[in-house]
């Protein structure tokens, strides 16, 4: 979506739309369109809202779900325990990654 908007801003001309292709067995070869519609524009302002107000308060929290860190290359950097942290974190500090993670 990102690279849809850019594109429009740069052609000033209507995007239709944004396409991931999966270019591996495991991802199937398959394509995903993703239209750059109203409800897609809104996610993405979403998205860029979330991550600004991060940037702006300073405010970047490891919140792993419940089971990601067990698999996860950076556990080394994070250490064994980022999945205990933040459950000791205020919920509401994490209202916004929340709804990201909600989007569709
Ligand atoms: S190890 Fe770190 S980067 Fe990986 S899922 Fe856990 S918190 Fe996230």
């Amino acid at each position: 979506m990102l690279y849809a908007l850019a594109l429009e801003q740069l052609l000033r001309d209507p995007v239709e739309g944004g396409r991931l292709y999966y270019c591996t067995a495991d991802g199937g070869f398959e394509e995903r369109v993703v239209p750059l519609d109203s409800e897609s524009r809104a996610s993405a302002r979403t998205v860029l809202d979330v991550v600004g107000r991060a940037l702006a308060d300073g405010f970047l929290p490891a919140a792993p779900v419940a089971g990601a860190c067990r698999w996860c290359d950076y556990r080394p950097v994070c250490g064994p325990h980022e999945e205990a942290r933040v459950a000791r974190k205020p919920p509401e500090r994490l209202a916004d990654l929340a709804r990201l993670r909600a989007l569709r």
